[in-house]
Order: C-alpha cells, then structure tokens, then sequence
C-alpha cells in the first residue's frame, strides 16, 4: 500500500451496494455522487437508491431471517464470522483507514483509530454471542419457568456520516451476534465504508441476506427502510429532527428503536482540577472528527476561581490548532459537507450577535486545498448557559466556555440543557466526584478522564432528547434482542 492511498483510493470507482449477497446497482440505475470534503471534489459513485431497492434488501433479510441456515447456526459459529469479520478488518486496515479518511475528510490518523476500534467491536461482539443467555425462574409449584433471549428478526440500522465504521460495528456487531439479519442504510455523504465491510462480511462467510446494505438519501431510502412492514427493529444515530421522524415510521408499524441523537456534553472543571491533565483533554474531546462526534464534549464549566487559567490554557491551545486535508495528518479535517460548515459559520456568529466573545481560533493550513469545506476552530466564552450556542449541538470545532459559583450552580448548568449524554467532571475531591457523577443526568459520565466516542465495552446511550436504547457492550446485546419467558407445567 502507497504513502498516498489516502488520496487515490476508489478514485473513480463506482460502487455497488449489496442485497442478498450480490452487488448490485440501483433499480433506477441513479447515483449519488462521492464528494472528498479536503478538495471539495467528485472521486467516485453510488447507488441512489429508493423504495423499490429496499424493499429487496428487506425481503432478503427477511428470507435469510426465516428461512436460512442463520436462524439454526449455533451462537458460537455466529461469533465466530464476528471474530474473522475483525480479522478481516485487521487485514485490511490500511485500505479501509484510508477509504474512511478519503470519504469523510478526516485525518488518516483518526481513520485509523477508526479501523481500529472497528476491528474490537467485532472482536468483542463475536467472543460475546455465546456468552449471553436467559435465566430460570422460581414460579409456582408443580412449573418451571425460564427466558430466552431472542433475535427481533430484521434490525435496520441507519448510519450517520461522522464515524460510519465504528457505528456500523457497534450496530452489526450486536444484532448479528443475538442472531437478527440486517439491513445498513449508510449516510448518503460516507457509504464507502460500510459497502466494503459488506463485501468483507460476505468474505468472512456470512450467509447471503444476513448483511444487506443499501445506499441512498435518507429521505428515499432512509425513509423507505424505517417504515418497511417487514423489518422488526429499527437503531439510528444521528440528529434529532431525523430521530424522530424515523421513530414515526416505526411506530406506523410499532416495531421498537434505539436512537443516539447527540448532545451538548459538559465537562465540568472544579477549582482543585488537576487543571494540567484536563487542559489536553478538554482540547481534545472537542476537536476529535472536527468536533462531528455525538459524544464531543462542546461545553466546559469552569469554577471562577479558575476560570482564568482553564480560559487562557485553552485559549493557547485552540490558537494553535490547524485544519487540513485529510492526508495531511493535522489537528482536524475537513467538515463533511458545504451545509455543516455554513450551519456551523452561522451558529458562531449568531453567538457573536448575541454578545458571545471569541477567545481564540485556530487557522487553516496555508496547504489545504481549495474547495475543501475547512472551518477554523473557535472557543466562545458564553456568559449565558441559555444561548443558543450553548443550548445546541453544533457538531463543530467550537467550544463553549462557561463559568459557574459552586456544585449547585454548576450541576443546573450541566443539565439545562435538553440532552445527556456523556459527562466529564474534573475534581480530586473523592466524594465530590461520586456526588456529582450521581447528579448530572448523562448515558456515560467521565471523572478526569473523558472518552469522546471511545469505550466498545462501556454502555452508551442518553437521556431526553440524546435518545433512548444502549449500545456498546453488554448492554447493546439486550436492546438487539427481545425477552421469551416459557413456562412448563410438568405437575
Ligand atoms: P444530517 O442532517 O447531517 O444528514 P441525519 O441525522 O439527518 O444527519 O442523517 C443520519 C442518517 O439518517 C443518514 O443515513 C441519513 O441518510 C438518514 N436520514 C435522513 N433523513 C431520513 C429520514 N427521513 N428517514 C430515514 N433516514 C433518514
């Protein structure tokens, strides 16, 4: 593999999604066209696809479901397709490091953390498949009663655009290892990914229907997926508005969901913070993917007494961060699209309407190219917690600063906000930090420490308006699967 694949890759390639274990086009033969957020531009192709097209995904998934050798395959063997499906992912991971980079704008570094976390989410999920099972219950006399745990059948899974292998494997890892059959609705703006991860599941051996991928808009296939009668589970992640219309759909059916719908993460630094370990951190948590994680910890409260020194240390460290394309390996990539860059653009200067003060930007590099969608990294002190910029997530390189008087001030900050999903708390008071983690109402909370879209085997998921369901880990095997109590009268 060449120093330069990150810039090559798929160049010109048409892609093919995969329906019952063929790659196929579209039924109308429409694509959508592959756009590199570095350079702004076209390098490859695929299907645009719509209700016809799912349909026959849905179909083989059903079949596959139904009537294939998956339904009877001991849970074992179907761990042990998620464990070569990993190796798979190991084998190629420069080729797909490198596809990711290219199709999202990130830094090759970030793909690369990518791939790895990819290759454990399969690992973890097929040493997991054999190891969950149902109980006996203590029931009246003269019966027995015990549970199993059970596929729903066909679990759709649209993806988003910000980390599409890794959502795909928390996804696919779990539904596959509880025995359900599955359908991948990728972003219509970073498919690549998970069409070649298809292609690998379909190497690894997994039989044909159980891991069908379609491409498309989010408002034909998306759409036409989420309200398919044939599919029993829906899980997506991404925005809110979406969520829920995805979550209508279902419930045209009343099939069941799971949705990860982001947030506005606090991290909340006291003033007896280690302030020296938190200061990368907090840096960090924000500008990981160019801040386009769910999990991006896009607020920090900060005790007064402190707030000067957490305000300047940061100050220095955003001056310093530089975007730039993907295979330039800098600080942050390219945002995804045109639309995220000018939402973000007019999100901070709405904030400067607002009287917010920017405190520091980071800058361009003087080598991206033209065309590519870059916005420098900005921190914004917001002197009021009810501003929009700190009420909404921007899913951007922007960071809100925010100062609080004591725990209970800082505990309102934190969760006024609509969502919760993950929290940071930056104190070496040993029951402070048990205190507040029990207060702040998030999925997954931090003390010193924070893990933005980290943890395979640590439960996420949020509160309110974050979403509902848990993925990763344990837990996400439960919300792939449903519940059977049988009960024996044996007298
Ligand atoms: P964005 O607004 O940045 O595109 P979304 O949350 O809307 O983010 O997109 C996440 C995923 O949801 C993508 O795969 C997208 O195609 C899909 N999607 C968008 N709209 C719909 C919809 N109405 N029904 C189902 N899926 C959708």
């Amino acid at each position: 593999m060449g120093e330069h694949l990150s810039r090559t890759i798929a160049e010109g390639r048409a892609f093919m999604q995969l329906v019952g274990g063929q790659k196929v086009d579209s039924l109308t033969g429409q694509r959508i066209d592959v756009v590199c957020p570095s350079d702004g531009k076209v390098f490859a192709s695929i299907p645009a696809s719509g209700e016809g097209d799912v349909d026959l995904a849905v179909r083989a998934a059903r079949r596959a479901f139904d009537e294939g050798p998956w339904a009877r395959m001991p849970a074992v063997e179907r761990g042990r397709l998620l464990t070569k499906l990993g190796l798979l992912v190991e084998k190629n991971a420069t080729e797909l490091a490198a596809l990711e980079s290219r199709d999202t704008g990130k830094p090759v570094r970030q793909g690369r953390a990518d791939v790895n976390a990819t290759k454990r989410y399969y690992e973890f999920y097929g040493g997991a498949a054999d190891k969950i099972h149902g109980d006996t219950i203590p029931f009246l006399d003269g019966y027995t009663a015990l549970t199993l745990r059970e596929p729903h059948g066909v679990v759709a899974g649209i993806i988003p655009w910000n980390y599409p292998l890794q959502i795909l494997a928390r996804v696919a890892g779990a539904a596959l290892a509880m025995g359900n059959t599955l359908v991948v609705k990728p972003a219509e703006d970073a498919s690549l990914s998970t069409i070649r991860i298809a292609e690998l599941a379909l190497e690894a051996g997994f039989p044909q229907g159980v891991f069908n991928v379609v491409t498309g808009y989010g408002r034909d296939a998306g759409a036409a997926l989420s309200a398919h009668p044939l599919v029993d589970y829906v899980t997506f992640t991404g925005s809110p508005a979406t969520g829920a219309a995805i979550q209508k759909a279902a419930a045209g059916n009343n099939r069941g969901v799971t949705m990860e719908l982001g947030g506005k993460s606090p991290q909340i630094v006291f003033a007896d913070a280690d302030i020296d370990l938190a200061l990368p951190v907090l840096v960090n948590a924000i500008i990981q993917n160019g801040g386009q994680t769910c999990s991006a910890g896009s607020r920090v409260l900060v005790e007064r007494a402190v707030y000067e020194d957490v305000a300047n240390g940061l100050a220095e460290r955003f001056s310093e961060l530089v975007a730039g394309a993907h295979d330039a390996d800098l600080d942050l990539g390219a945002l995804i699209n045109p639309r995220q860059r000018q939402r973000v653009a007019a999100m901070v200067s709405d904030a400067e309407d607002a009287g917010c003060e920017i405190l520091a930007r980071g800058s361009i590099h003087a080598d991206a190219p033209e065309g590519g969608f870059y916005y420098e990294p900005a921190l914004i002190a917001a002197k009021d917690p009810k501003l929009a910029i700190a009420q909404e997530e921007v899913f951007g390189p922007v960071l809100i600063l925010l100062a609080f008087d004591d725990e209970a001030d800082a505990l309102q900050i934190a969760n006024g906000t609509e969502y919760g999903l993950v929290a940071g708390i930056w104190t070496r008071d040993g029951a402070r930090q048990h205190r507040v983690a029990k207060r702040v109402r998030a999925g997954q909370i931090f003390v010193n420490a924070y893990g933005a879209g980290g943890g395979i085997e640590l439960p996420f998921g949020g509160f309110r308006k974050s979403g509902h369901g848990r993925e990763k880990g344990f837990e996400a095997l439960y919300d792939m699967s449903a519940t059977k109590t049988i009960v024996f009268n044996h007298g």
